[in-house]
């Protein structure tokens, strides 16, 4: 299997190289070149499947270039720090299916890829002698699952940056409690914003960059998107002898939803349709209602995770919605790069209203979902699960079951939960007795020097 660029720019790699180049160095994403087939004998050969094995024989559709007892073997330890035996449990809840996605070591859904993510990089370095000195921004929950990704991995060092007293304080201490020698936590004196414009500037120093290996672990990397693929079909065929299911989806960067863009592509007759659920910050919502992907303002909501008014994995569907015309795409690209808006008109909107169909959730349905899902099925939703949950409620289909992602656990979100139901949620093992462990931070002004000299004088 081979990997092109979305904007057709580079001659096509090998998986390896993908996962390495992150970002297609033509500034586009990268996708496979062709789309495996899945036939019947594959489907019932996986349907009885455990997770391992199936993520394995699904891996493996677009992964030909790592051996694969050593493919096996990564998939067993990236899973082996999850608290279920399902990995990812689907439970039955009223009249939906949750699929729980925050069974990882930081309890949220971002662990299923980015503990696969952290291997392969390890792996893939050991290989080629090199090593990779991670840089990001955090406002809260990527940074918990980056760290934990790569904890204690030969090779790598992990620097995240955090504004300093705006995460809460259980997001601050799963970072900062990490105290493997090569991650360091930066906690700038300033925004979220602050702290992405000077990774910004630092990854734009070319030079710099490739002096000190840098690397990223957003969420534009296949492989992340390939580990999400799993968890859609996982459910899927445990649902589907009968017919096919739906998905719902809380999203903000098109990267989960992506991912079951893709497992809809492998298993047509199994997954029927896609809700994008969002909330206040409504682009992807808008795209899909009326054609409108235009840049908004972002506004603060319960569901902080999916505060985002730019969606960094939409050019990849944008890729297959143009008939997978790279030039055209580009050129789409370039557009909304100059005007920040990109119209779709009514021949496009049918392809887009046939790919999925979306709700936009308010703050206040989202606490109202929480509670009275509660009430009814005594069952905590997180306020990112609740968004999908009650944009699910508006695309309910008696005989089709609906899986609703659960991507973290109410435990980290207890403000939001605690106004909704008048309690906290139960805190899971994972989350106690953090206040009373060693933690490690550097305190840093919002300054690019500042956060530069830090990285030299602790990079591999
Ligand atoms: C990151 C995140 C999301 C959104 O994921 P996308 O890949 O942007 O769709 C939803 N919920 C939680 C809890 C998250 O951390």
């Amino acid at each position: 299997m081979k990997y092109i660029s979305t904007r057709g720019q580079i001659s096509p790699i090998s998986f390896k190289e993908a996962v390495m180049m992150g970002l297609a160095t033509d500034g586009g994403l990268l996708l496979p070149q062709t789309m495996p087939e899945v036939d019947k004998k594959n489907v019932t050969a996986w349907r009885d499947m455990s997770y391992q094995d199936l993520a394995h024989a699904v891996m493996s559709l677009f992964v030909d270039d790592i051996d694969p007892g050593d493919l096996r073997e990564l998939i067993n330890r990236s899973y082996a720090t999850f608290s279920h035996g399902d990995i990812t449990p689907l439970v039955k809840k009223g009249d939906v299916y949750i699929l729980e996605l925050f069974h990882g070591p930081t309890l949220a859904f971002k662990d299923v890829a980015l503990q696969f993510l952290g291997n392969v990089f390890e792996y893939l370095l050991k290989e080629s002698g090199d090593k990779m000195n991670i840089l990001g921004a955090t406002s809260g929950d990527t940074g918990s699952a980056a760290i934990y990704g790569v904890r204690g991995k030969e090779r790598i060092n992990i620097f995240i940056l955090h504004p300093h007293k705006r995460v809460s304080a259980i997001q601050e201490l799963q970072m900062t409690t990490v105290t493997d020698a090569n991650v360091f936590n930066m906690a700038i004196r300033g925004t979220f914003d602050d702290g992405q414009a000077i990774v910004k500037t630092i990854f734009n120093d070319i030079a710099f960059k490739e002096n000190y290996h840098l690397g990223a672990v957003n969420s534009i990397n296949w492989a992340r998107i390939l580990a999400q693929v799993v968890y859609y079909i996982y459910a899927a065929l445990k649902l589907s002898a009968k017919g096919p299911v739906d998905f719902s989806v809380p999203t903000g960067n098109f990267g989960d939803i992506f991912a079951g863009y893709i497992a809809g592509k492998l298993l047509p007759n199994q997954i029927r349709r896609l809700v994008l659920a969002t909330n206040e910050n409504d682009l992807l919502s808008r795209f899909v209602l009326h054609g409108d992907y235009s840049l908004g303002k972002v506004v603060h909501t319960s569901s902080p995770s999916m505060d985002i008014q730019l969606a960094s994995n939409f050019e990849r569907y944008l890729y297959f919605l143009r008939g997978r015309d790279a030039e055209r795409t580009r050129k789409d690209m370039e557009e909304f790069g100059q005007t920040g808006r990109l119209v779709f008109p009514e021949d496009d909107l049918q392809q887009i209203r046939s790919d999925f169909v979306s709700r936009c959730v308010s703050r206040q349905e989202t606490l109202e979902m929480i509670s009275s899902f509660y009430r009814e099925n005594d069952y905590v939703l997180d306020p990112h699960t609740a968004v999908g949950v009650k944009a699910a409620q508006f695309h309910l289909d008696g005989d089709v079951p609906m899986v609703c992602l659960a991507t973290a656990h109410p435990a980290k979100f207890g403000t939001a939960v605690q106004e909704a139901i008048g309690r906290s949620p139960e805190m899971p093992e994972g989350l106690q007795g953090l206040e009373n462990k060693e933690a490690r931070c550097k305190v840093l002004d919002a300054d690019v020097e500042k956060v530069r000299e830090f990285v030299v004088e602790n990079a591999l």
